[in-house]
């Protein structure tokens, strides 16, 4: 597991997750730990290193 950073598109706060680098496509809702509105990541894992980390509002 990997702890990334990212800036919430709701608060604009810094927050972070723990990314599984067992699994080299990602697609998944998770709330934000300030504000707690859902966010969708998309990520990419290569090599055990995150290659692509998207972030995306749910309406
Ligand atoms: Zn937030």
């Amino acid at each position: 597991m990997k702890e990334q950073f990212f800036q919430c598109p709701y608060c604009w706060e810094q927050v972070s997750i723990l990314v599984d680098l067992s699994v080299t496509e990602q697609n998944y809702i998770e709330d934000c730990e300030n504000c707690c509105n859902p966010i969708q990541f998309k990520i990419r894992v290569k090599n055990q290193e995150i290659v692509s980390f998207d972030i995306l509002e749910i309406d």
